[in-house]
């Protein structure tokens, strides 16, 4: 039987992170569980002492619409060495902790796969912007993410749209092209270049020749990250096409902001399975949404897996542009 239950956030910040933790402490607190939040991911959960915090029902009030994650996330890249992993497992048994979940993305399911591989009982949560974790449609941080480009590119777009110029935008998503696809539908775009489609050089160049003959007055190109310099492509669409070309990288401001109502939702819906699950003996398992359903899959099942969810946005943009 568990009694005590530990939670934390890992890897990149989503918001929605802490509408989830606030999840887990509630339900757990409502099924009579002692709950501890571990502050700053893997690396708190390793060296232990203030980093273990019991967390009350008063502990999570008002994070619900707060962006961020009240405990912190901290990246340790040295959690797959065993001896360090050792050490947490330690400080679990010390805190007398019978079950984990963690809230992240890939690297942080890989550490708690082998913390499970230990015997630890853990069910990881998708936390992420990106959505770029397999076996789930959406990722909590998801939806706000794309609400925060679309907006960007809206007023990108009123300005670009006075000048004639052409604009570039590269948006997050890891290796996963789903924000740059739903961005791109959202906001009436162009082109969409992504991991899978449309990375070719010569092909964006002679797309944005095709905008200038066809006289669009201030084509997009929505470019994921990792792809490209995209001041340097800025530079190679002018000379090639004639367009005033201009690169904006929207960076780290995709991560904050209030979760929307779709992420707290989500958020809330799996942080409540979470502790369910762990109570009915589940573990070594992460937690999805497919079709509005609350969905386990065993880690290793979705570790390392890409996910392009939204393929077939590239057909809508090419004749809705
Ligand atoms: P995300 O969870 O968003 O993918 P990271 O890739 O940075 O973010 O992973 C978060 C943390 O998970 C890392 O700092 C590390 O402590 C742990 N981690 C990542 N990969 C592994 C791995 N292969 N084995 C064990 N732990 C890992």
């Amino acid at each position: 039987m568990i009694k005590k239950i530990a939670v934390l956030t890992s890897g990149g910040d989503a918001p929605g992170m802490n509408a989830a933790i606030r999840a887990v402490v509630r339900s757990a607190r409502s099924y009579g569980l002692e709950v501890i939040g571990i502050h700053e991911g893997y690396k708190g959960l390793v060296e232990g002492g203030e980093n273990y915090e019991p967390m009350t029902r008063k502990s999570v009030t008002d994070i619900i619409a707060r962006g961020g994650t009240i405990l912190g996330s901290a990246r340790l890249p040295e959690f797959p060495q065993p001896e360090v992993r050792e050490r947490g497992i330690q400080q679990l048994k010390e805190h007398n902790i019978d079950a984990l979940i963690v809230i992240g993305g890939d690297g942080t399911y890989a550490g708690a796969k082998r913390l499970h591989d230990h015997g630890i009982r853990v069910i990881g949560l998708p936390g992420t912007i990106d959505n770029d974790i397999a076996f789930t449609d959406y990722t909590i941080g998801f939806d706000t993410c794309l609400n925060t480009v679309v907006e960007s590119i809206d007023k990108l777009r009123d300005t670009c749209g006075s000048h004639q110029r052409c604009a570039v935008v590269e948006v997050m998503g890891r290796y996963c092209g789903d924000i740059a696809r739903s961005a791109g539908l959202a906001t009436g775009a162009e082109f969409v270049v992504t991991n899978t489609d449309n990375n070719d050089l010569q092909t964006i160049l002679e797309k944005t020749k095709t905008f200038k003959e066809q006289n669009k007055r201030h084509p997009f190109i929505i470019v994921t990250e990792h792809l490209f310099d995209v001041h340097d492509l800025a530079r190679k669409i002018e000379d090639y096409s004639g367009y005033e070309t201009r690169a904006t990288v929207l960076g780290h401001v995709q991560r904050g902001g209030k979760p929307s109502s779709y992420d707290r939702i989500l958020a809330s819906r799996l942080g409540l399975a979470a502790v369910e699950r762990l109570m009915e003996g589940e573990s070594g398992v992460c937690l999805g949404v497919q079709s509005n359903q609350i969905v386990a899959t065993p880690f290793e099942e979705v570790i390392g897996k890409s996910k392009n969810l939204f393929e077939e946005y590239d057909d809508y943009i090419k004749l809705l542009c």
